[in-house]
This record gives C-alpha cells, sequence and structure tokens, in this order.
C-alpha cells in the first residue's frame, strides 16, 4: 500500500509530540536549503518542512523545486518560526515527480484571474481557487443533505432531451447525422431528423422541471442535481454556456410555499459552508477585500464577504410582488434621473439585470423575492393567477448577481395549461406526457431552480462566474 499519508489540513490541528508521520504535496517553496512550504489542497495553509542542514545530499536538494511533488516522513516538533504551531522534521524525502521550477507557469506571485483563465488546468494549486473549489465543495454537500433531510428523492433527468422546458431556449443539438453536407433530407430540404439516431431531433436539456415535474406527482417531493446547457450567447460575467442547476420540485405546494423552502435551503447552505469551509471563506474575504481595494469608494460593497453572509442568514429576505417592484422603480430617483439604460416603460416590462440590481443593492438592501409576474414574460407551465394578468412566478435576486433562483406554482389545471401552450405555440402533441400529469390526479405543485455556479459566486465573493467551475463553457472557449 502506498497511501499513508496524513494531510496538512488534519496534521496542522495536532499538538506536536514528535510523532512520526508522512505527508505528500507539492512544492510551494524552497528557502535556503532548509524550509520546504507544503501544499497538499487539503488548505491553503502550507506545512513548514525542516531539513537539517547536512543531513540530504546535493542532488536531493537540487530537485526540490516549486510544485515538485513530495513523499516527506519526518517527525511533528514545536515550530520556532513565527506564524506556524508546527514543523514538520524531515527525516526521509522522496521525490515522487520533478518539476522544472523555471517553466511552471505558476510563480510566486500575484497572477491575474484572466490569466490564471487560460491556465485553468494548473489554477485549482493557487490559494484562491483551492478556497474556491472547496467552498463549492462544501455547498454541493450541503444541497444534498438539506434535501435528504427533509425526505426529497434524488432524481436524475436526462441529458438528452426532446423538449425545451422554456419554450424558446437557445440548446445545443445531439446529433450522429454527418455534418459535411450529406445528411438525409427531407422532400422540403430540411434534415431529416427520422433517420438521426434517436429517431428524431434532439438536444442537450436547458433544464430537467419537465421531468422533475414526472417524478414529483408520483414521489412527492424530489431534486435534480446536474448540468444544463444553453446556447445563449451572453457574454457576462454571469452565464455559462454549461452550468449546475438545483431543481427541487414539491407535490402539495403553492407559491408560498415555495419561497419559503428558497429561503430556507439558500441559507442553510451557506451556513453549512460557513460552519464546514470557514478557513477558505476567510481567505476569500480577505481576497475580496484586497480586489476592492483598487475601486472607487462607491463602487466598494458597503460589507465584508462573512458578514454579508451572516447578514443573508439572519434577515428575511424581502418579498415583493413584480407590480410592485414596477412602481418603486418607476418612482425612484435613478429612473427619473435617466440613469437606467433601460428606462422604465411601465407595467409588462420585462426586467432587466440592471432593475433586479437596484432592487436589491440600492433600494433594499437584501435578497429580495419578486413574484406574481405578468403571463407574457413567463413560460408557459405557470400557474396563471385569478386576475387574468400574471402567473403565480417567482424570482430571487441576490446583491451583486442579479437573478440566482427561477420559479413557480405549475399550472395543474389541465384546461388552462392547454389554452396557454396553444396561445404560446407550445406544441402539445409532443408535450403529451407532461399533460397526463394532469390528467390523472392532477395536484398543486410547485419548484424552481437554483443557478449553482450563481450561488458559489454570491458565496465566495468571486465576481466572474468563470471563476467558480472548473472548466468553464463561453461563447468562443471551450479548452481544456
Ligand atoms: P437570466 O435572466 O439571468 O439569464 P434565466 O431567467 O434565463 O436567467 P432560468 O431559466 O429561470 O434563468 O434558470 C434558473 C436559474 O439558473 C437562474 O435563476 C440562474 O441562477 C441560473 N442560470 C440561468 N441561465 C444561466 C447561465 N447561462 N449560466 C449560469 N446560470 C444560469
Ligand atoms: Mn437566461
Amino acid at each position: 500500500m502506498f497511501n499513508k499519508r496524513t494531510k496538512i489540513k488534519e496534521l496542522l490541528s495536532q499538538e506536536p509530540k514528535n510523532q512520526l508521520v508522512t505527508v505528500m504535496g507539492w512544492v510551494r517553496t524552497f528557502r535556503n536549503n532548509q524550509f520546504v512550504a507544503l501544499n497538499d489542497g487539503s488548505t491553503n495553509t502550507n506545512l513548514q518542512v525542516v531539513l537539517e542542514l547536512g543531513k540530504f545530499n546535493d542532488n536531493l536538494l537540487k530537485r526540490i523545486t516549486t510544485s515538485a511533488s513530495l513523499k516527506i516522513t519526518g517527525t511533528v516538533v514545536p515550530s520556532l518560526g513565527k506564524g506556524q504551531k508546527i514543523d514538520l522534521k524531515a527525516a526521509v524525502i522522496e521525490i515522487l515527480g520533478d518539476s522544472d521550477g523555471e517553466k511552471y507557469p505558476l510563480q510566486p506571485k500575484k497572477h491575474s484571474l484572466e490569466f490564471l483563465r487560460e491556465i485553468a488546468h494548473l489554477r485549482f494549486r493557487t490559494n484562491t481557487f483551492g478556497s474556491v473549489f472547496r467552498v463549492r465543495h462544501s455547498l454541493a454537500f450541503a444541497v444534498h443533505k438539506f434535501f435528504n433531510d427533509k425526505g426529497f428523492v434524488y432524481m436524475h433527468t436526462p441529458i438528452i432531451t426532446a423538449s425545451d422546458a422554456e419554450g424558446a431556449g437557445e440548446m445545443f443539438k445531439v446529433t450522429t447525422l454527418p455534418l459535411d453536407g450529406t445528411a438525409p433530407k427531407n422532400s422540403d430540404g430540411t434534415i431529416n431528423f427520422k433517420e438521426d439516431f434517436f429517431g428524431r431531433a434532439t438536444n442537450l436539456t436547458v433544464s430537467g422541471q419537465l421531468e422533475g415535474e414526472l417524478g414529483a406527482t408520483a414521489l412527492g417531493d424530489i431534486y435534480t442535481f446536474g448540468p444544463t446547457f444553453r446556447a445563449e450567447n451572453s457574454n457576462t460575467a454571469r452565464h455559462l454556456a454549461e452550468f449546475w442547476m438545483i431543481e427541487p420540485e414539491m407535490a402539495f405546494y403553492d407559491l408560498e410555499d415555495n419561497m419559503n423552502l428558497a429561503e430556507e435551503f439558500i441559507k442553510y447552505i451557506i451556513k453549512y459552508a460557513m460552519d464546514n469551509a470557514g478557513e477558505d471563506l476567510e481567505f476569500l474575504k480577505q481576497r475580496l477585500a484586497d480586489e476592492e481595494k483598487s475601486l472607487p469608494q462607491d463602487k466598494r460593497s458597503e460589507m465584508g464577504l462573512i458578514e454579508k453572509l451572516e447578514f443573508v442568514c439572519n434577515n428575511n429576505f424581502e418579498r415583493i410582488t413584480y407590480t410592485e417592484a414596477i412602481d418603486i422603480l418607476k418612482e425612484s430617483n435613478h429612473n427619473k434621473k435617466k440613469k437606467f439604460q433601460f428606462p422604465i416603460t411601465g407595467w409588462g416590462m420585462d426586467l432587466q439585470s440592471e432593475h433586479e440590481r437596484y432592487l436589491v443593492e440600492k433600494h433594499f438592501k437584501k435578497p429580495v423575492i419578486l413574484s406574481d409576474y405578468p403571463k407574457e414574460i413567463k413560460a408557459f407551465y405557470m400557474r396563471q393567477n385569478e386576475d387574468g394578468k400574471t402567473v403565480a412566478a417567482m424570482d430571487i435576486l441576490a446583491p451583486g448577481i442579479g437573478e440566482i433562483v427561477g420559479g413557480s406554482q405549475r399550472e395543474e389545471r389541465l384546461e388552462n395549461l392547454v389554452r396557454r401552450m396553444k396561445e404560446m405555440n407550445v406544441p402539445a402533441e409532443e408535450l403529451w406526457w407532461y399533460l397526463d400529469t394532469r390528467r390523472f390526479g392532477t395536484i398543486p405543485h410547485a419548484g424552481f431552480g437554483l443557478g449553482f455556479e450563481r450561488m458559489v459566486q454570491f458565496v465566495t465573493g468571486m465576481s466572474n462566474i468563470r471563476d467558480v467551475i472548473s472548466f468553464p463553457r463561453t461563447p468562443g472557449s471551450a479548452e481544456f
């Protein structure tokens, strides 16, 4: 057996009692032929390994370069240096992998996030990305724990699908037909997808919701947590072409139940990350504060990262209707002074991210749940309200991010649903299986979708979504 190592994070919590341990990791720095700062990814804190002068031969010492990988056995002793409680006094050093320190792209200096995106295969080895990905893990684990503890069933919805949940999403096509112009055609010149692998046109899923509803209308409460794909050509700091979405769907829930669950869920996973990745959040808080030092005062966050997270956990989200939001925006000085790029034209308009951010960041200064949107700007499956104009939709807006959750109570009345599908040109024949849930024991139900990367952005304070997913897919970019 090779791996009998102690992880550095664990080791740093032990008392130094001359105990013999083995560690493995990568060299961050090597000073004076005596001090190795070793990192193994379990924490940003490096282990200081002390090499007694004269004990190791020169040939070995030369091979201890930045990013070389080492296996070291030694004893744990109190540190004489400042900044750490313990040192590892090396007895045996084995080089697992050499590294040409000169050619290694990560030099011990500050690199920009943009540069690190170009070497995304190595950026995990920086403190920033070490922290981001450990926090991301913590949040992912919390997602499962939250739903599992509430008796939800984790449902895996298909990645390849023939349906488009949003009605008009930009989708990636999935096909095995040749792309060189020789694909079989119909008499009208269009591609004959009957000849394709699945005997029909298919695409990568934009949402697991419709299938999720099938699960919820039998199992009760389900959630999905998987990748979704959108070929939207929006090059923003909040959009990816491939992102992970959490979509719970609950039987016997109305819109208010839905909001309550979403709010509880967001607070829970934030709290979980604070309790289990506190050290990494401390690091990220400092990183953000340093980054913001270069910004003008009015562009800086009012609260530090951890303060912000605590604030979100300890305060109720503001809940207002779309109609109230439009009134607030219309009456705002910001609008009157024509400071919005898209002026508030009135009821019925779709809210832009600048409007959403004004509401959360300037007006309420806390997360906001907006509900009851005009039916024209929302999907066909949302439950129609009595007023005939709005639907039981809700979006949750977060400071610094904008929309983080989109959800609704679903239209459970067959007639209403079919009528709305006709009005919106959604082909009812193709969704016969979806409509069956309304034919055979229909129930009130609701659900929402939370974009996982936007949540990770919110918790880590990273301003670009490309920096919270290991290998971002965006327009023009699919390296690694
Ligand atoms: P937006 O208006 O920001 O594009 P949307 O209205 O298209 O969002 P939904 O279709 O409601 O979003 O998707 C549910 C959630 O998925 C959103 O609230 C958001 O958190 C996340 N999301 C949507 N599109 C993306 C994307 N391209 N990249 C990352 N996350 C996304
Ligand atoms: Mn979108």
